[in-house]
C-alpha cells in the first residue's frame, strides 16, 4: 500500500518535526530525501521529507494538511546521509530541517514570501485619486507590478513605508497579503547539442545547409552555441537537416564554467620515500579493510603530507569508492588544488563558498550523480553526497576555519569524524601542528598516529630567532631590516606576517583621550589609508577619516597600532627598489586577486610579500628563504582557551614557509612576550613539547579535551530585554543544578559576551562544562525548552555553541 503520510523537517528554526496527509496524486512519486512545500503557519515554506508512514501518529489526524508541492523527482539526501543529518541535529541541538539546508547547496531552498497585491476597492481608490501620495506612490508600483513581494516593496519605500503601515492598509481592504514561493531556485543549465547522424547527404539541401551539415560531420556532435558561433542564424537550416534525418538535437546539462583548471606550474608524481611508504602502507590497509580506520598525520610542513592524501585517494578509487578532502578555505590554496587537479583531472568537484552559486550547484550535482568521485573543499564538503565515501581526508585538521562560527556550528573534523564512522570509512587527519583535541585522541589510541618527522630531502626545518621587542623601537627590528636586506641582495624572497590588515589599529586623539568606537559593536575603527575611512571589521560600517578630533576639535590625531597597510608603506620606503605585495582581505577582495599576486610571487615579480594568515596556508615556494612574525601577540591575547595553541601553531606554520626550496630558511619572530611557551616552543618547532606544557593548563582548568563546553548565547536587539533573558536563562539553570545536574556540570555565567555588542545586536553567555557529553546534552535540552518560552516574540535568539571536542 501506498503511505498516505509523510513527516516533513522544515528549513526553519523550530526543533519539532510534523506529519501531511500526501495528495493522493503525489503517492507514487513522493520518497524520503525530496523536497516539499507544505503549509506552515499560514505560510508555505520548504521542508525535507524525511519519513514516510502508513498512518498519521495519534493525536493529530484531523490536523493534518496535506502536502502543497513536490519539488524533486529525485530524493536529495539518501538514508545514509539523512542519518548524518540526524546525529548532527541531535548533538548540535539544532532543529533537522535546518541541518539538512546547511548541507544542500544555496538556492535549492525556494523561499516563502508575503506577496502583495490590489484589491478592487484599492484599485478603484487609485484610479480614482485623493490618496494620501505615499499611499498612491505604493499602490501605483503594485498596480505597475500586479503582484509584489512585501520585502521588496519595504525595500523600494524604504523610510517611506513601514511594514505596519501595509498591514493597516490591507485592514482597511486596500490590499491582499498572502503567503506565496518566491521562486529564487537554482537550476540545472542546458545546452542543445547537434549531432551528426549520418544518412544520405545527396538529399536536395541548399549551399548553406550543407556547410552546416558538414561542419557537424566533421566534428560529430557540437553544441548550438558553438554553431550560432561558426554560422550566422543556424536555426533554419537546423530544422530542415533534422527534419530530414541527418541531424539530431538534443539536450544536455551543462556544468557552469568553473576557473579550477590548474595555472601554477605542474607537479611531477614523485616516488614516495621510505618513510611516506611506511605511512601509506598504514593507511592502505585501513581503506582495504572497509572499516572506520582513523588517522592522524603528524608530519613537519614539507614532510610531503599530501603526496600521502594523493596516494591514499589512488588507492580508494581502486576500490571503486569516493573521497571526501577538506581543506582550509580552499579558495586561498590554489597550489594544492592544482597538485590534485594534476592527478586526477575531472574526475574532482569543487565546494566552497568563493563559487558562484550556480557553480556550486554544478559541483554538487556532479557529486550527487556520480560523475566524479572526488569531492574537495572548505568544511561544507564533508556534506557532500556520496553513496560510498572511502576516505575522508581533512588537512590541517587544526585550522580554525573547520568551526562554522554562525547558525549551525558545526566542527567541520569532529562531523569527519561521524561521517567515516557511519561510513565504516578510513579517515585521514593531517597536520605539523595537530589540535590538543586530535593529539589526545591518538595518545588515548582512538586515532593511529603515523609520524613523519622529516622534511622530505631531509631538508632542514628553518632557524627561527625570537626578538625581543621591548628592547627594540619601532615596527622592524633591526635583526630583520638585515635579513630582508640579504635577501634582496641574494635575490630571495621574503615573508613578513603581521595579523592585522589596515593602516592604524584605532585611532586616538592625545588631547583628549577620544577614540572611533563602531556603533554596532564594541570595537574600535580600524583606519584604513588607501580610501581614507575608519572601518569596522565586524560590520563594515564605515565613515571618512576625520581631520580633526571631533570631541575637543584638537589637531594631533594619531593611528595606533599598526596593520598591514602600514606595513607595507614601511617596507617600502626602507626598501624603495624592491618589488612589494601584500595580501590581505583588502587586496584580495576581487575574485582571482588572490591567485595573481601567488602567481606574481611564483613568478619572481614580488620580492617582499607582506600579509595577514592568508599567506600562511600552504603555500609552497621555494625561493622564499626568510619570514618575519611582525608581531606575535595579537593571538596571544585573544579572550579564548585556546589562545595558545592558536598561537603555536600560527606560529609554528608562518615559520614553515621559510626554506622550502635549496637554501636553509630563517625565520624571526618579534613580540613582547618572549618568554611564552607558545613562542619558545614555535621557536624549536617542538610540538610535542607544546602538547605536555599545554595539556596541564587545560585540565587545571577543566577544559576540552578533559571537559566538553556548551555555550548559550543571548543575542538581541534590546540591550534591557537581552540582559533580563540571561538573567532568567541563569535562573533556569541554577534550578537545573540543584535538581540533578549538579554534580556533574560547572555553569559559568550568564555574563556579557567576550564581544558585548555585535552588528547592532547586544550578546550575554552562560557556559556549561561537563564531562559527560549525555549529561551536558540533557542539561542543554533543558535549557533549550525553557528558554523557548521565555524567548517567544522577544527580539532574542538563543545560539548554541557545542565546543567540538572528541567524539569516538
Ligand atoms: P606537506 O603536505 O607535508 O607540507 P608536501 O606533500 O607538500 O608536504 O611535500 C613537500 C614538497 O616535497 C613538495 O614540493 C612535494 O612535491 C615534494 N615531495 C613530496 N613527496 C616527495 C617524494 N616522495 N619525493 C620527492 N619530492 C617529494
Ligand atoms: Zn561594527
Amino acid at each position: 500500500m501506498m503511505k498516505e503520510i509523510v513527516e516533513v523537517a522544515v528549513g526553519l528554526p523550530v526543533f519539532k518535526t510534523f506529519h501531511y496527509r500526501i495528495p493522493e496524486k503525489m503517492r507514487d512519486f513522493l520518497q524520503i530525501g525530496m523536497r516539499v512545500i507544505v503549509p506552515f503557519k499560514g505560510r508555505k515554506v520548504t521542508g525535507f521529507s524525511i519519513d514516510l508512514l502508513d498512518q498519521p501518529p495519534r493525536g493529530v489526524e484531523e490536523k493534518l494538511r496535506e502536502v502543497e508541492a513536490l519539488l524533486d523527482e529525485a530524493p536529495l539526501i539518501d538514508s545514509q546521509m539523512l542519518r548524518f543529518y540526524r546525529w548532527i541535529s541531535d548533538y548540535y541541538l539544532y532543529p533537522l530541517g535546518e541541518v539538512i539546508k546547511t548541507g544542500l547547496p544555496p538556492g535549492l531552498q525556494l523561499k516563502s514570501e508575503l506577496i502583495l497585491s490590489l484589491t478592487q476597492n484599492g484599485m478603484n481608490s487609485l484610479n480614482q485619486g485623493g490618496l494620501e501620495p505615499i499611499q498612491e506612490k505604493v499602490f501605483k508600483e503594485i498596480g505597475r507590478c500586479g503582484k509584489i513581494s512585501l520585502k521588496k516593496t519595504l525595500k523600494l519605500f524604504i523610510g517611506e513605508v513601514s511594514r505596519s503601515q501595509l498591514f493597516s492598509w490591507k485592514r482597511k481592504g486596500f490590499l491582499n497579503i498572502d503567503a506565496g514561493i518566491e521562486g529564487k531556485e537554482v537550476k540545472p543549465k542546458f545546452e542543445k547539442v547537434v549531432q551528426y547522424q549520418g544518412g544520405e547527404d545527396s538529399q536536395l539541401i541548399s549551399k548553406k545547409q550543407g556547410e552546416v551539415l558538414n561542419w557537424i560531420k566533421e566534428k560529430g556532435e557540437v553544441s548550438y552555441s558553438e554553431l550560432s558561433k561558426r554560422f550566422k542564424s543556424p536555426s533554419k537550416p537546423l530544422q530542415i537537416l533534422q527534419a530530414k534525418g541527418l541531424l539530431s538535437i538534443s539536450r544536455r546539462e551543462v556544468c557552469r564554467d568553473l576557473s579550477v583548471r590548474s595555472e601554477l606550474k605542474p607537479y611531477p608524481k614523485p616516488e614516495p620515500t621510505s618513510n611516506q611508504e611506511a605511512v601509506l602502507g598504514e593507511i592502505i590497509k585501513g581503506i582495504y579493510s572497509k572499516r572506520f580506520s582513523p588517522f592522524l598525520i603528524f608530519g613537519v610542513t614539507g614532510s610531503g603530507k599530501t603526496e600521502i592524501y594523493l596516494r591514499a585517494i589512488e588507492g580508494v578509487l581502486a576500490q571503486g569508492q569516493e573521497a571526501i578532502v577538506l581543506v582550509p578555505e580552499i579558495s586561498l590554496t590554489p597550489q594544492l588544488l592544482s597538485r590534485f587537479k594534476d592527478r586526477f583531472g575531472e574526475n574532482l568537484a569543487l565546494l566552497h563558498s568563493g563559487l558562484g552559486r550556480g557553480e556550486r550547484y554544478d559541483q554538487w550535482r556532479r557529486i550527487w550523480r556520480g560523475d566524479v568521485k572526488i569531492a574537495m573543499g572548505a568544511r561544507s564538503a564533508i556534506f557532500a553526497p556520496f553513496k560510498n565515501v572511502g576516505i575522508i581526508i581533512i588537512d590541517e585538521e587544526h585550522d580554525p576555519s573547520y568551526k562554522q562560527e554562525e547558525k549551525l556550528k558545526y566542527h567541520a573534523r569532529d562531523v569527519a569524524v561521524v561521517r567515516a564512522k557511519q561510513a565504516e570509512a578510513t579517515l585521514l587527519l593531517g597536520s605539523a601542528t595537530p589540535s590538543l583535541e586530535s593529539f589526545y585522541n591518538a595518545e588515548k589510541g582512538k586515532f593511529r598516529l603515523l609520524h613523519l618527522p622529516e622534511r622530505i630531502e631531509g631538508k632542514p626545518l628553518p632557524k627561527v630567532e625570537v626578538m625581543d621587542m621591548r628592547k627594540e623601537g619601532g615596527i622592524i627590528s633591526e635583526k630583520v631590516k638585515v635579513a630582508l636586506k640579504k635577501n634582496i641582495e641574494d635575490k630571495k624572497q621574503s615573508l613578513l606576517f603581521l595579523n592585522r590588515r589596515g593602516f592604524a589599529n584605532f585611532i586616538l586623539c592625545p588631547d583628549c583621550g577620544h577614540t572611533f568606537k563602531c556603533p554596532n559593536c564594541s570595537v574600535t575603527l580600524t583606519h584604513h589609508l588607501r580610501d581614507r575611512s575608519l572601518q569596522c571589521h565586524y560590520c563594515d560600517y564605515r565613515i571618512p577619516a576625520p581631520g580633526d578630533c571631533p570631541k575637543c576639535q584638537g589637531h594631533r590625531l594619531q593611528g595606533m597600532g599598526i596593520g598591514t597597510e602600514r606595513l607595507e608603506q614601511e617596507i617600502k620606503s626602507l626598501f624603495p627598489e624592491t618589488q612589494v605585495g601584500r595580501m590581505d582581505r583588502d587586496t584580495t577582495s576581487r575574485r582571482r586577486s588572490h591567485l595573481q599576486i601567488l602567481k606574481r610571487l611564483e613568478s619572481g615579480s614580488i620580492d617582499i610579500l607582506v600579509g595577514t594568515q592568508m599567506i600562511v596556508k600552504g603555500h609552497d615556494f621555494p625561493n622564499i628563504t626568510f619570514v618575519g612574525v611582525v608581531s606575535a601577540d595579537t593571538s596571544l591575547h585573544f579572550p579564548d582557551f585556546r589562545s595558545s595553541e592558536r598561537t603555536f601553531q600560527l606560529l609554528t606554520q608562518v615559520a614553515g614557509r621559510a626554506g622550502r626550496g635549496e637554501v636553509l630558511g630563517e625565520a624571526v619572530i618579534q613580540t613582547f612576550n618572549p618568554d611564552h611557551y607558545s613562542i619558545l616552543r614555535a621557536k624549536d618547532h617542538d610540538y610535542i613539547g607544546f602538547f605536555q606544557e599545554e595539556i596541564p593548563f587545560r585540565k587545571a582548568l577543566g577544559y576540552p579535551p578533559f571537559s566538553r563546553l556548551i555555550n548559550f548565547r543571548l543575542i538581541g536587539n534590546s540591550e534591557k530585554r537581552t540582559k533580563g533573558m540571561a538573567e532568567e536563562m541563569g535562573r533556569i539553570g541554577k534550578t537545573l543544578l540543584k535538581k540533578r545536574y549538579g554534580k556533574g556540570i560547572e555553569v559559568l555565567g550568564p555574563s556579557t559576551a567576550p564581544f558585548a555588542k555585535m552588528r547592532g545586536k547586544f550578546r550575554w553567555q552562560m557556559l556549561a562544562k561537563g564531562e559527560s557529553p549525555q549529561l551536558l546534552h540533557q542539561f542543554a535540552r533543558e535549557i533549550v525548552s525553557g528558554m523557548e518560552v521565555q524567548i517567544k516574540g522577544k527580539g532574542v535568539n538563543l545560539d548554541i555553541d557545542v565546543d567540538p571536542v572528541f567524539i569516538l
